[in-house]
């Protein structure tokens, strides 16, 4: 893409890299926000996606977006929340019934090893400066389909969160009594500031900057770090906890030298089926209110595991 057409505004997406002529076709109507520079995508296009159906799940063998067995899977997103085929479904196994954390370490590390590929091949797009794997899960949180199954935003800048972690040059607080759990230079933990009353932050203790770059053994300890958290969410409400995850890395654009690849999980949830809703207080003021003190909610994340 030429750069002019990179910029904000008004983008007509293309069709060739769209898994079928299906593919909705949609303008990105991407708006800043003059009060605060906020960037808010209009995409009208994902009201005609599909609510938690109940039958023939897409994502089952046979399914509409995998009709040939897979062990994990990326494909263009049919309701694309960005044009140009850079919103991608990550398809974590083909167990419609599976959590990520249950899959073990093999199959969880297939996924890990997608998200690299990924990144590296949108990432090198002209059109793409930063990629962010994540996973919205759970009804509670808006997850449609229930399929354990992630995302990949591709976007063609780098967005506010990041950007402003990698300017401030990714300062992690170190865990002391909040670390949860460690595999080699991987480590999980609750962060000293939570801003929700159950969330992890997963990063090494050497600076990896992206997924890419990250050699064998560290994917395979992420894996088994990442893993290990899902599954004490999981034990800690003895449910499906509904989390949000999100990966970031260094932006395939541009110079970032304090940009360190990192994850962090929250659950929406204080308890079990309780939400712990962002109130006006914090909406209005970007402050938060934090009922959990984050070393007890370490203590009860370790004690909901026992290893
Ligand atoms: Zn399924």
């Amino acid at each position: 893409m030429a750069p002019e057409q990179a910029n904000v505004g008004a983008m007509t997406a293309s069709t060739t890299d769209a898994p079928d002529a299906t593919q909705t076709p949609m303008v990105a109507d991407q708006r800043v926000d003059p009060l605060t520079g906020d960037i808010v995508n209009v995409v009208d296009g994902r009201q005609k996606r599909p609510n938690l159906p109940t039958t023939g799940c897409p994502f089952c063998v046979g399914g509409i977006e995998a009709p040939e067995p897979y062990q994990v899977k990326s494909f263009p997103n049919r309701f694309p929340p960005l044009p140009d085929a850079r919103a991608e479904v990550i398809l974590y196994s083909s167990d419609h019934d599976a959590t990520f954390w249950g899959l073990g370490v093999e199959q969880g590390r297939k996924v890990i090893d997608l998200w690299a590929d990924r990144s590296e091949v949108l990432g090198a797009r002209d059109d793409v400066a930063f990629v962010m794997p994540f996973e919205t899960r759970g009804p509670e949180v808006g997850a449609t389909i229930t399929h354990p199954h992630g995302q990949l935003y591709a976007f063609d800048h780098v967005p506010a969160l990041p950007r402003m972690k990698f300017e401030r040059g990714c300062v992690f607080d170190e865990p002391g009594e909040r670390l949860v759990s460690e595999s080699g230079m991987w480590r999980s933990w609750v962060p000293f500031a939570a801003a929700h009353p159950f969330q992890f932050r997963i990063a090494p203790t050497e600076p990896v900057p992206d997924l890419p770059s990250l050699d064998e053994a560290g994917r395979t300890d992420l894996t088994r770090v990442l893993l290990d958290a899902l599954e004490r969410l999981d034990r800690l409400f003895d449910a499906r906890t509904p989390t949000m995850m999100w990966v970031h890395q260094r932006p395939f654009a541009g110079s970032w030298p304090g940009a360190t690849l990192h994850i962090e999980i929250i659950t929406p949830w204080r308890s079990n089926g309780v939400m712990r809703f962002l109130a006006a207080g914090e909406m209005g003021s970007r402050e938060y209110f934090n009922t959990i003190v984050p070393e007890d909610a370490a203590q009860r994340l370790r004690d909901a595991l026992p290893r």
